[in-house]
């Protein structure tokens, strides 16, 4: 892979808060190799243990402002009409200089400006089974504030209709699974990069992250879809 010509594949992972995707993304880190996790900056503050150039590079928002400034971002965003958060594009240059691949955790509208500059990229949008497991998820976690949770709620409903904007669609219900079908889509679009024919092994692969590609997912998501669709009760969620 470490050639100096090597073109890193960039995977983009997306999901709504509390769909699970960081447990997702971190058991993906330790089991593929060559894979590198693009940190991002934020000016969002820390959340329980987290620390700084580990999960975000925590900075003030006048720093922030200035990397925008210097056209430091390959894409930002603000997210929930409110921190910044931003993929610097350093990252991309040290997993070509390392011949590694690089992976993006980042929301719907950062994924958008990845698709225009890098049409290539290989796009994943994480889902929770329902709704009603995804707020499970969000209050268990403890981590907010009620009203935050409301917000990341509704951010949910908005981000989930960009669904189709996607290669591939992973239903996060058993993370066992999720987790072996998740490598299965990284390895599967690094086999078919290679061009040459596929062993039967390397063949199930491929099919396994085939099962969720967009076009194949059909009605497995309409039972979802629909429970985000569904107006609140009166009173709040
Ligand atoms: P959280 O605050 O829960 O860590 O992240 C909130 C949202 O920001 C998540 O959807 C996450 O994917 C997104 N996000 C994290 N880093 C970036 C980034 O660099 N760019 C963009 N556009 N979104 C990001």
């Amino acid at each position: 892979m470490s050639s100096p010509t090597h073109k890193p594949l960039v995977y983009i992972i997306s999901a709504p808060s509390g769909s699970g995707k960081s447990t997702l993304v971190n058991e993906l880190l330790k089991s593929v190799s060559d894979l590198e996790f693009s940190i991002s900056y934020t000016t969002r503050p820390p959340r329980g243990s987290e620390t700084n150039g580990r999960q975000y590079y925590f900075v003030a928002r006048p720093e922030f402002e200035k990397m925008i400034r210097d056209d430091q971002f390959l894409e930002y965003a603000q997210v929930f009409e409110k921190d910044y958060y931003g993929t610097a594009r350093r990252f991309l240059r040290e997993a070509e200089q390392n011949g590694r691949d690089l992976l993006l955790d980042i929301d719907v509208q950062g994924a958008a400006q990845i698709q225009q500059k890098l049409p290539d990229a290989t796009s994943i949008f994480i889902l929770p089974p329902n709704r009603k497991t995804l707020e499970e998820r969000l209050r268990k976690r403890s981590e907010d504030s009620d009203e935050v949770i409301q917000r990341r709620l509704m951010a949910a409903r908005r981000e989930i209709e960009n669904y189709d904007r996607y290669n591939y669609i992973l239903i996060n219900d058993h993370l066992e699974d999720s987790i072996e079908i998740l490598q299965a889509i990284v390895r599967s679009e690094r086999l078919l990069r290679t061009g040459r024919p596929l062993s039967s092994d390397e063949s199930k692969i491929v099919n396994l992250a085939d099962c969720c590609r967009l076009a194949n997912v059909g009605e497995r998501l309409k039972p979802i879809l629909d429970s985000f669709r569904r107006p609140d009760p009166p009173g709040g969620i």
